[in-house]
């Protein structure tokens, strides 16, 4: 997607002067109900994604800002940095899963999807407003990795190697960046039950989404996970919150999930 499409310039919102919070991955899930905490917290949010009239929907309610943007687009993102004037928090939250195969069989395209949003995507956009976050005095990063960022599964080669960069990129640059005024936050969400999240990695096969949480009482939700990224984005500026795991009570483990059917 090489089209840009800001609806608004951010300082056009009816957050007027507040701070500016850009949510990459909007559209949906956690990044949709994320950007709606931040628009409750007070924050003028920028809402970046590939579809524009989910994001558009979105963007009238919480009055934020709707951007269409593909992070793993380089000349998109600088484009779209270059648009917002000022930015105080950056939620690289825009990623995604493809296939479920064993490594042995998995198809490489695959793969490289997965490493270009979950990685690319969040070092193309980390990288073009960092300088903006520093600027403000008090930034902050969140990336969203995932539990796969530090166990492996069956059938989750690729998911688990593209978050392992995830996770790579927020600890150096949290290592990196200890003499500015950013602080780098990552969130790590066991099994979260989101619309589209498992649908798209079984390749639109509903029947196989669901088995995923089949039996499990009371998977995560989106609310759930926006729920703690805004607290840790709203803790005051001197106190990060390095890395949070959170999982559904269910789920003590990575393979160890009480299901009950
Ligand atoms: P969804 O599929 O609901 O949301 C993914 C979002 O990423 C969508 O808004 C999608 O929008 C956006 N996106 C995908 N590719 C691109 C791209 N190239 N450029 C811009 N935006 C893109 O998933 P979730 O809400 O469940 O997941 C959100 C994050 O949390 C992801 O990083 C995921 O890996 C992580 N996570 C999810 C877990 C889960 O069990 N659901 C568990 C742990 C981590 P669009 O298609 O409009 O571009």
């Amino acid at each position: 997607m090489d089209q840009l499409a800001p609806s608004a310039p951010p300082e056009a919102t009816s957050a007027g002067s507040a701070a500016v919070a850009v949510v990459t991955g909007a559209s949906s899930g956690i990044g949709a109900e994320t950007a709606r905490r931040l628009a409750a917290a007070g924050y003028a949010v920028v809402l970046a994604a590939r579809r524009a009239d989910r994001l558009g929907a979105l963007a009238r309610e919480i009055g934020g800002t709707a951007y269409q943007l593909d992070v793993t687009d380089r000349t998109a993102v600088n484009a779209f940095a270059a648009s917002l004037p000022t930015v105080d928090v950056l939620v690289n939250n825009a990623g995604a899963a493809f296939g479920a195969d064993p490594v042995a069989t998995g198809n490489p395209a695959d793969w490289q999807a997965m490493f270009d949003v979950n990685v690319m995507g969040g070092l193309h956009v980390t990288q073009a407003l960092l300088p903006k976050l520093i600027a403000s005095g008090a930034g902050t990063i969140v990336f969203l990795s995932s539990t796969a960022a530090f166990t492996a599964y069956e059938g989750g080669g690729g998911y688990v190697a593209a978050k392992h960069g995830t996770h790579a990129i927020a600890a150096t640059l949290r290592l990196e960046l200890f003499a500015d005024p950013v602080r780098i936050i990552e969130i790590a969400p066991g099994m979260v039950r989101t619309d589209e999240f498992a649908v798209k990695r079984m390749r639109g096969d509903a029947d196989k989404a669901a088995a995923v949480y089949q039996g499990v009482a009371e998977p995560l939700t989106a609310e759930d996970v926006a729920d703690t990224i805004c607290w840790a984005v709203t803790r005051p500026p001197h106190v990060n919150v390095d890395l949070l795991v959170l999982r559904p009570r269910a789920q003590a483990a990575q393979h160890k999930v009480h299901r009950t059917s």
